[in-house]
């Protein structure tokens, strides 16, 4: 890659996670239990051998630690900052029942930062198979697929509308938790196995997706998800009105939001929203408020995401959504809310729909409003490759492959609403699956990565 197109990031303050002395990180290796059928390797979507990580620190073989990690999860150096671990590894920890599981997501991350430091390199490539394999989308999904195919040893070709790989760990998670040059440093390990890498071409404007299926054995569709849809109320066009993911991503690469007013309003109460919110707080503003049209309880934000923008002084204003904003010139000064009622049961909702209270309309002052309401679908390039979906979600099997036999799908664009919300760590999985499927059906073997590709 070249890291002259990358861009240089901005600092938003420091991070939210705490430097492990070297006496805290034996402290907490050394607790734990090394179960049998470990709970917390199964919790982990790339089933990480948890207990075999922990005991390589805790007998300072870090290079062994790591290959653990990475070997498991080529995205393991972000996970270890972005994975809510309380739902997953430390949730199922048997000391998470007195509230004190292993510091599992610390762990791995002091492994992974000995890594990222040391410049040791893991992984070689595997003998080449003559195959070439088209990924669309350089995030953890496509990352994690191009990996184990170089490993297999296809040749991989990686297309990527942005100027520089790593998707949403790149670009979308705010720097406190995810710093850009893990990130970055990541996808560099993954190019250091041979890839041809297309920055800056979207396929489906650029390239076209028949091209790509008639031109390579295989295709792995990694595209993600696309921006925040309007809310479809008047006003939403004035100056200062943003989408959550374009906010954030200017915020983190320093470019064009310096001081986004003394007040800001944020709309959603998901994780994305989280992110605007205390990124907002951290370029300065002063008052930075989230407006939700459920109520707390409803909210689909991580505790500990609630818990973590309380801390860094948002407010929250339950049961209310917007109408209409206000503008003076080409710029927002104002959003116009309406208070809502919860949504009466209904057969086909699995969540009813709030109702608006007539008369209970209110004005608040914004200079900056940020939209956080989910992410839209990529229909039109799903459609572009032909394939199954259901609303702009690509239809797969459980090895991943699509409606059409050469191509297979992985991360957010095959993410279908579910009881968690969409993560780096599931993408990484997928990408493994997807790449270990494509690889059966050019090979017509099993995707048995040699000890040839692990380098000693
Ligand atoms: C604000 C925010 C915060 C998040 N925080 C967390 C977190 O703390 N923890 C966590 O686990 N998860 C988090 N997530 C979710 C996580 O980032 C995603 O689940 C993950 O990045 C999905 O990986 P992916 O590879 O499927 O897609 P992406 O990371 O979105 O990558 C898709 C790539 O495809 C490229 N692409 C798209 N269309 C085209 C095209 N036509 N041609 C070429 N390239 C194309 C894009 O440029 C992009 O690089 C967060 C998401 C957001 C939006
Ligand atoms: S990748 Fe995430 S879920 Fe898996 S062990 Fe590491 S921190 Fe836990």
């Amino acid at each position: 890659m070249d890291l002259e197109r990358a861009p240089r990031e901005t600092s938003l303050g420091p991070s939210i996670h705490a430097e492990l002395s070297e006496l805290d990180v034996l402290a907490e290796a050394n607790r734990c239990l090394n179960c049998y059928d470990a709970p917390c390797t199964r919790a982990c979507p790339t089933h990480i051998d948890v207990a075999s990580f922990i005991q390589k620190i805790g007998t300072g073989n870090l290079k062994g630690s790591a290959r653990v990690i990475m070997q498991a999860n080529p995205m393991g150096a972000s996970c270890a900052r972005v994975c809510p671990t309380e739902d997953l590894c430390e949730g199922a920890c048997v000391y998470a029942d007195d509230d004190r599981p292993i510091r599992i997501g610390d762990l791995q991350r002091y492994a992974t930062d000995w890594l990222v430091k040391s410049g040791v390199d893991l992984f070689q490539p595997g003998r080449a198979t003559g195959k070439n394999i088209a990924i669309v989308g350089s995030g953890p999904a496509g990352l994690s697929a191009t990996r184990e195919l170089r490993r297999l040893g296809h040749a991989v070709t990686i297309f990527d509308a942005n100027p520089a790989l790593g998707g949403l760990n790149t670009y979308g998670i705010v720097p406190f938790r995810l710093p850009m040059d893990v990130a970055l440093w990541e996808a560099q390990q993954v190019l250091k196995l041979g890839v041809d890498v297309h920055t800056g071409v979207s396929v489906g404007d650029d390239v076209a997706p028949s091209e790509l299926i008639a031109r390579f054995d295989a295709v792995i569709l990694a595209c993600g998800m696309g921006s925040v849809p309007p809310l479809g109320i008047p006003g939403e066009d004035l100056d200062g009105v943003w989408d959550a993911l374009e906010f954030i991503e200017r915020a983190k690469c320093g470019d064009g939001i310096r001081a986004p007013g003394p007040s800001v309003a944020v709309i959603g109460a998901g994780n994305t929203a989280i992110d605007a919110l205390t990124c907002a707080k951290r370029l300065g503003a002063p008052r930075v408020t989230m407006y939700y049209r459920r109520g707390e309880s409803d909210m689909t934000a991580y505790p500990f995401e609630y818990d973590f923008a309380k801390h860094e002084g948002v407010e929250f204003r339950w049961y209310c959504t917007p109408i209409r904003m206000l503008g003076e010139g080409p710029m927002v000064r104002a959003v116009e809310f309406v208070r809502t009622a919860p949504g009466r049961p209904s057969g086909t909702l699995a969540r009813p729909l709030p109702a608006a209270i007539p008369g209970s309309e209110f004005v608040v002052e914004a200079q900056t409003v940020i939209r956080a309401t989910g992410q839209s679908r990529l229909s039109d390039l799903i459609g572009g490759f032909g394939l199954a979906q259901s609303h702009g979600i690509v239809a797969v099997d459980e090895t991943l492959r699509t409606s059409h036999p050469k191509v297979f799908a992985a991360g957010d664009c095959i993410f279908a609403k579910g009881s968690r919300e969409a993560m780096v760590v599931e993408a990484a999985e997928q990408g493994k699956t997807a790449a270990a499927s494509a690889h059966r059906m050019l090979c017509q073997a099993p995707a048995a990565i040699t000890q040839s590709s692990v380098a000693q």
